[in-house]
C-alpha cells in the first residue's frame, strides 16, 4: 500500500507560529524550540510544549520565548493609551498654538489663511476664534468672529467669513449692547424657530428668507455679498429696521 505524503500546512492541520509548527490536537510543537526555558519549571525542558502547556495564561508570540499575557497586555495598553491620549494631544495642541502665534497677523485679509488656523487668527483687524460645532455654523459677537472648523473645506468659506465680518462691522458701528438686541437675539430666535418641528416656522419660507432678514441682509451689505435668494423688498425692510432714511 502506497502512503501519500502531503506537506502543506492546511492538509495536516498545523499552525505555523513564526518559528515553529504547533499541533492543536496534541498541544505540541512538531519541531523543537530553539531555546531551553531557563525557568525552574520542569516543562521548560520539554522543547515540544507550548508555554508550559498553558496557552490561556501565556503566549509565545515569537515562538522563541514565553511572555505572561496579562502583564504584557496591560503594559502595552497603558503605554499606548498614554502615548495616544495624553502625550500626542498635548504635543499637537502645543504645536498648533505655536503655529497660530507664528502665523498671527492682525491685518490679514486672506480668508484661506484664517481657515488654516487651529485656535485663533485675525481677519481685517477682527479676532477670529476657531470653534467646532455641528449645530451652529459660524457667528460674530463681542467684537469676535467665531469661525467653525466644519466650514474649513466648504467652497463658500470666503463668503461665510466675509458675512461674519459684515456682522462684526455692524457691532463696531452700534456697540455690543445694541448689537445683541438687534442682531444676535433676533438671529438666535429665527434660527430656533426654523428648528421647531411640524410648524409654519419650519417651512421653506423661513429658510429661503434667512438672508433677507434685516440683521442678516445688513451683514451681506457690509461685506458686499449679493445672494440669489436676496429679495427686492429686503433693502426696504433693512432701511426701516435700522432707521435709515
Ligand atoms: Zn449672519
Amino acid at each position: 500500500m502506497a502512503l501519500k505524503t502531503r506537506l502543506d500546512t492546511e492538509a495536516i492541520n498545523l499552525y505555523y507560529l513564526n518559528a515553529r509548527y504547533y499541533d492543536p490536537q496534541v498541544k505540541r510543537f512538531i519541531n523543537a524550540d530553539n531555546n531551553i526555558n531557563t525557568n525552574i519549571s520542569l516543562l521548560g525542558f520539554n522543547l515540544f510544549a507550548y508555554c508550559d502547556n498553558n496557552p490561556i495564561s501565556y503566549s509565545d508570540y515569537s515562538g522563541e520565548g514565553k511572555v505572561w499575557n496579562w502583564i504584557k497586555d496591560r503594559i502595552s495598553k497603558a503605554k499606548k493609551f498614554v502615548e495616544e491620549k495624553v502625550i500626542q494631544p498635548i504635543k499637537n495642541t502645543a504645536i498648533n498654538i505655536i503655529d497660530d502665534v507664528i502665523n498671527y497677523d492682525r491685518n490679514n485679509t486672506d480668508e484661506q489663511k484664517t481657515y488654516n488656523s487651529h485656535y485663533f487668527s485675525a481677519y481685517k483687524g477682527a479676532l477670529v476664534i476657531r470653534i467646532k460645532s455641528d449645530f451652529l455654523t459660524s457667528w460674530s459677537v463681542c467684537n469676535t468672529i467665531f469661525l467653525n472648523h466644519n466650514n474649513d473645506n466648504r467652497s463658500d468659506r470666503a463668503e461665510i467669513l466675509n458675512h461674519e465680518y459684515g456682522h462684526y462691522i455692524k457691532e463696531q458701528e452700534i456697540g455690543t449692547a445694541e448689537y445683541l438686541g438687534k442682531v444676535a437675539l433676533p438671529s438666535v430666535i429665527y434660527n430656533g424657530l426654523t428648528r421647531v418641528e411640524s410648524s409654519w416656522f419650519n417651512s421653506t419660507w423661513m429658510y429661503d428668507n434667512y438672508y433677507n432678514m434685516p440683521w442678516e441682509y445688513n451683514a451681506d451689505l457690509n461685506s458686499g455679498i449679493v445672494r440669489p435668494e436676496h429679495k427686492p423688498w429686503a433693502k426696504g425692510i433693512h432701511d426701516l429696521y435700522w432707521g435709515i432714511k
